[in-house]
């Protein structure tokens, strides 16, 4: 059997990486999950809005969770209930649909709402979450932009509850190995970071290739991981960005999607960047990071994993556990136990990247450098 210790073990995540007791930025957690003395013995009770492919995922994945449980859900689509319900024996009670799940507010058996519904709905979604009194977990894109990202962040934190953004990468343990190794100075001084992200995206039908529910194209959906990836494995903010972009079918990818753009970013020590975002190039999911004294490149660097690469010093060989069974264990940690991760998941660490996600598409219809700072 697994003990809490064997699990951190195996996420890799230390005591450092998920240090007590402060979450700063926050208040006091909510009225219904007071901390106390034995919260590492509680369970984070979730219910999941939006019962698609990834919220799929996250529910199978919990059934491994020691800390987090399924316990509601929250959809527009009546047989699916009907399916979870007896899946995940969820009572009729922790049920709820778009237009009524603010009364959530009165369901003290309820401590998180998890977001994975189309980007465009998120904003909106997780505001009135926020306003029922419910942490709330996100999906990434956590919103269509920065000032939105913005507004959501600032919704959670008038209402004093947790907001994370569901960035898996920031507990898997070959990330996290390969961070400790940067800040140990182990690959020297940073020098450059090169992130490909990509996939071939089929139904053209599908919310993905609609502006008005994804809020743009590869970049929200796949580019944001070299963003994101870029940020943690240099362990810098960027300052300025370029970016160019290349549609070869601008019927499948219409205005305001973007099929492919390829963007750079420049950090205050001089560390750059050059990445790749498509939305028409299978087996393309590579990290690059080199030092003056070393390397990291990881392939698979963001998938479902299991992660895979090396380093100057050799395989990185943590071994692979479901990354949304060790999210969301530690996001429980985050909650009801005040831990830090050692990559910040909090909302504001999505405003960054939405802030990115701004400057390259200014820098795409301008052609210009655009400045972060
Ligand atoms: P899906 O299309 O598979 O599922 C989305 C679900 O949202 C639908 O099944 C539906 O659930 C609900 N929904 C509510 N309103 C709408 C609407 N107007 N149109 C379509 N669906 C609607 O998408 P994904 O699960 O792949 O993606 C959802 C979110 O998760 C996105 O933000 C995406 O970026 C993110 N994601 C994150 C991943 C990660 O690795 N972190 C991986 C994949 C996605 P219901 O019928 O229950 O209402």
């Amino acid at each position: 059997m697994k003990t809490r210790r064997n699990f951190l073990q195996a996420a890799g995540l230390s005591a450092v990486a998920l240090s007590l007791p402060s979450f700063p930025g926050y208040a006091a957690l909510s009225k219904s999950e007071p901390l106390s003395k034995n919260s590492q013995d509680r369970v984070l009770r979730v219910a999941i809005m939006g019962l698609g492919s990834y919220g799929t995922r996250v529910a199978e994945a919990m059934q491994d969770c020691k800390r987090a449980k399924l316990v509601g859900v929250i959809s527009g689509t009546p047989s699916k209930v009907e399916t979870w319900k007896s899946k995940y024996g969820i009572p009729d009670k922790n049920c709820y649909n778009y237009e009524n799940f603010d009364a959530i507010k009165d369901n003290p058996d309820i401590d998180v709402v998890y977001v994975i519904t189309p980007n465009a709905l998120h904003k909106d979604q997780v505001i009135r979450v926020a306003k029922a009194g419910k942490h709330v977990i996100c999906e990434k894109p956590m919103a269509v932009n920065a000032a939105d990202g913005q507004a959501m962040v600032d919704a959670c934190k008038a209402a004093g509850v947790f907001f994370l953004i569901g960035y898996r990468m920031h507990f898997e343990a070959n990330t996290l190995e390969v961070v400790r190794m940067r800040k140990a100075g182990e690959f020297g001084e940073i020098k450059f970071f090169q992130g490909l992200s990509g996939f071939r995206i089929g139904d053209p039908t599908q919310w993905r290739l609609n502006p008005a529910l994804s809020g743009g194209g590869a970049m929200m959906d796949i580019g944001i991981y070299s963003i994101n990836g870029a940020r943690y494995m240099t362990g810098e903010e960027p300052i300025w960005v370029t970016a160019q972009e290349v549609k070869t079918d601008p019927v499948k990818f219409k205005e305001g999607i973007d099929e492919t753009i390829t963007f750079q970013m420049g950090f205050p020590s001089g560390v750059i960047a050059s990445c790749l975002s498509t939305y028409s190039m299978n087996n393309l999911d590579k990290f690059f990071l080199n030092g003056t004294q070393g390397f990291a490149e990881m392939q698979p660097s963001t998938g479902y994993g299991p992660i895979e690469g090396r380093t100057h010093k050799g395989p990185l060989g943590k071994p692979h556990v479901t990354h949304q069974t060790t999210q969301m264990d530690a996001m429980a940690a985050i909650i009801l136990d005040g831990a830090q991760p050692e990559i910040p998941v909090d909302g504001e660490e999505g405003v960054k990247d939405m802030k990115i996600i701004d400057a390259i598409f200014e820098a795409v219809k301008t052609g210009k450098k655009v400045s972060l700072v």
